[in-house]
């Protein structure tokens, strides 16, 4: 088939860690290079934010095709919605030529909406992936979102205009049903974690002190609860606590939200004991994973949430906030811990028993890798997707007919 994913502010070039880099990029790579293992052709649109790169880019047999939509310079994504028209526009022009696709997948709203201005007069079908949803956001940060008001509206509408829409886990489900998507266009299909890259063997990041390492990965963004963790560490005496994400290396340090992390150590008397790494390129994340006891993870809300399945993959038990995607992958009392969220003291109480139990890590992490391994590969959902693509776009192979 031939594929179209619109990823309009999440390129599977960037590098990740930053304030609107992180899980979607990932998330678009690993499933484009997926899709081109299993004989497809594969295009990922995204927006335009450099004036250096080629039009066109080979990566992993994927082509990366950078739109030109508003100025060729890094935006925030809540910046770009005046833009998705001239995007959509731009992919009619480009689907009218000599590259049609079967289907297009657009991922994030704001690629929805470009995706339909295309779709519309190309009759191409579209599927959406939302990644996050404008309702969520708003419920949990409240007048800090700094979406465009728009959004939940556009969200809505895109749920009923599209052909399918893919959940990325049971709590998202139940959020597209309350906002009105029929249930017969609704996919559930998790993200996965690629266990080549994600194993326990491996090298891991050097320890320079003998205190176990509780390790926190994510965009530099409130809403991941570092600060929670943070709190948590107080009920953790002799631990240290690792957190990977932000700007890159020590430019760190002038993070607004990395400032005042640090700052809520010192109140709380656990600053000795915290490490802010800042961003970690893709390709030692595993290492880091692997140097660690347990991975924490007290996010507000998650829509999927890739990091814990990476710890897991690689064989670390995780204790998380029982939200969103956390609560399919995570299975409480088997492969971690569930805590209630935003609760700092119940989050410090099990990473304390957990660090003072080597059997029960041991036990978890086998059983994480498995969950990981069985459950979670990107070729499984390549195939789901695969199937989802030839209903809407009439070209189901007949049944019995292997691909
Ligand atoms: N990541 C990374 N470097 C960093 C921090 C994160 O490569 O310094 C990657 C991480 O391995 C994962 C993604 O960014 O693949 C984060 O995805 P997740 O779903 O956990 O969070 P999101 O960014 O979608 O909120």
């Amino acid at each position: 088939m031939r594929i179209a994913m619109i990823s309009e502010h999440a390129s599977p070039l960037a590098a990740l860690g930053g304030e609107d880099a992180g899980g979607q990029n990932t998330h678009v790579a690993e499933l484009a290079a997926a899709l081109v293992e299993q004989g497809h052709d594969v295009r990922v649109y995204t927006r335009r934010d450099a004036p250096e790169p080629p039009e066109l880019v080979r990566m992993d047999g994927v082509t990366v095709v950078h739109v030109p939509a508003g100025p060729p310079e890094a935006l925030p994504k809540d910046a770009l919605l005046p833009y998705m028209k001239d995007f959509g526009r731009w992919l009619v022009e480009q689907w009218r030529g000599d590259w049609t696709p079967d289907v297009a997948h657009a991922h994030f709203w704001m690629s929805g909406l470009a995706t339909l201005t295309a779709a519309k007069q190309t009759g191409v079908p579209v599927v959406q992936t939302y990644h996050a949803l404008g309702t969520v956001k708003r419920r949990y940060q409240g007048a800090a979102d700094t979406s465009p008001p728009k959004r939940i509206g556009y969200e809505r509408a895109l749920g009923r205009a599209v052909d399918r829409v893919v959940a990325q886990c049971q709590d998202e489900v139940r959020e597209l049903v309350r906002m009105g998507v029929p249930r017969t266009r609704l996919a559930v299909i998790p993200s996965g974690v690629n266990s080549e890259k994600f194993a326990p063997d491996g090298p891991a990041a050097p320890r320079e002190l003998e205190r176990p390492r509780i390790l926190t990965v994510g965009r530099l963004v409130e809403r991941k609860g570092f600060a929670d963790v943070i709190r948590a560490m107080r009920s953790v005496p002799d631990a240290e606590c690792v957190v990977v994400g932000g700007p890159p290396g020590s430019s760190v340090d002038g993070d607004p939200l990395a400032q005042r992390l640090r700052a809520e150590a010192d109140a709380v008397g656990v600053a000795d004991r915290i490490r802010l790494v800042g961003a970690v390129p893709a390709s030692e994340m595993p290492t880091w994973y692997r140097s660690a006891d347990v991975l924490a993870a007290a996010p507000w809300y998650e829509p999927f949430g890739l990091a814990p399945l990476e710890a897991m993959a690689c064989g670390i038990p995780v204790v998380a906030a029982a939200v969103g995607g956390l609560t399919d992958t995570v299975v409480d009392g088997l492969t971690g811990d569930l805590v209630p969220p935003r609760d700092p003291r119940a989050l410090g109480v099990a990473l304390r028993r957990l660090l003072a139990d080597p059997v029960r890590r041991f036990a978890y992490a086998s059983a994480a890798v498995d969950r990981a391994r069985q459950c979670y590969s990107w070729k499984r959902a390549a195939e789901q997707l695969i199937a989802v693509y030839e209903a809407v776009s009439g070209l189901r192979r007949p049944s019995g007919v292997m691909a």
